[in-house]
């Protein structure tokens, strides 16, 4: 196998990650939505198993041909919030702002599979000059929160010039960065990457990976360099059909996430995103995944199961109903990991 990404059907059939008999339907989706596999992912995949937990998440398959009636093509309303080109700003306290539209992989169930990919650039000179007067001129964001595309693909010398110029925005105290790279670009982690992210405000990782099999030798040594410069990291997830929809599966991620420094921080209900029916797994499985996780993990290894609301409505906890009010006496009852309830008293007035 070489080193180069996979782009094409052709590719994927020589890696031995798709049949020939594949190649029709591949090629239409490869038309629709960018495929990319990187080695570094590639070498983690079974090629033996059929149900391999990576593979799902890169490989493409002809289900995403299939729209469900209730998809959008901007599933968490991005387009909604967006004052300026990349920039989302739909909370007061943060913004988003999205500097690449390209990713080291392309995962299957992106939410943003229709804004990213090859064509689909970085924000030029122009557009970045006004996106960060944009966020210069709201006192109100504390939090600036890079993503896109993935920014840790952009070049150690463009990485420090904007970390950099969102560090000297005196309002912005908070500068987090969502990305890949570090489980599917390993090399790309290096002591130059690591040194443009150095600043003197609070610079947060958000690192995503969805199974404890994409932690492998050269993941877990990227994660060890990032954590050794001092960068706090956190994970984000995504709950998958066929990935990671049973406790065991999320259990041992969390557990390989907090092995190796990174605090579980998200688990997302994946979203309305075209294409992707196959991925997506009922609320209620979803909430009795967590609630079986509360008994097998401490606390440390929880994520907050959340939910963007499709159209743009922002993110809401989904909790496993664990207190309810007491009828009578204002109390509550509380629901234990065994299904035993609790009494608790009511708060003073
Ligand atoms: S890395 Fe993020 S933005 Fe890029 S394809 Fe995957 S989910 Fe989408």
């Amino acid at each position: 196998m070489t080193s180069d990404p996979m782009r094409s059907s052709g590719a994927l059939i020589a890696a031995g990650l798709l049949s020939s008999d594949e190649r029709p339907q591949i090629d239409a989706v490869a038309a629709r939505y960018a495929v990319r596999i990187t080695h570094d992912v590639a070498s983690l995949i079974e090629r033996d198993d059929a149900r391999d937990p990576v593979a799902r998440q890169y490989v493409p398959r002809g289900e995403e041909l299939r729209d469900a009636p209730d998809e959008l093509a901007d599933p968490i309303g991005d387009q909604r919030w967006s004052p300026v080109q990349g920039v989302v700003h739909r909370y007061p306290d943060r913004a988003l702002l999205m500097p690449i539209h390209a990713c080291a992989v392309y995962c299957r169930f992106c939410f943003r599979r229709e804004t990213v990919g090859p064509g689909k650039t970085a924000l030029n000179r122009a557009q970045l000059a006004a996106a960060l007067n944009y966020i210069r001129d709201h006192r109100e964001i504390w939090e600036v929160i890079l993503t896109g595309g993935d920014p840790l693909l952009l070049s150690p010398r463009r990485l420090r010039a904007l970390i950099h110029a969102l560090a000297d925005i005196d309002h912005v105290a908070v500068i987090r960065i969502h990305s890949r790279v570090p489980m599917a670009a390993t090399r790309r982690v290096t002591a130059e990457l690591i040194e443009a992210l150095a600043c003197d405000k609070a610079l947060w990782l958000a690192i995503h990976a969805n199974h404890a099999n994409e932690f492998g030798p050269a993941q877990r040594a990227a994660i060890l360099r990032l954590a050794r410069a001092g960068i706090p990291l956190v994970g984000q997830t995504v709950l998958l059909s066929g990935v990671n929809d049973n406790a065991a599966a999320l259990e041992n991620l969390f557990r390989v996430m907090v092995a190796n420094r990174i605090k579980p921080y998200y688990l997302h209900h994946p979203d309305l995103a075209r294409g992707t029916a196959h991925f997506r797994l009922d609320i209620a499985q979803g909430l009795a995944l967590c609630e079986q996780l509360r008994g097998r993990v401490s606390g440390l290894c929880q994520p907050t199961y959340v939910l963007d609301i499709p159209g743009g409505f922002g993110k809401v906890p989904l909790t496993p109903g664990h207190a309810t009010r007491a009828e009578g006496d204002g109390g509550w009852r509380i629901r234990d990991f065994t299904g035993n309830t609790h009494a608790y008293p009511p708060g003073c007035d």
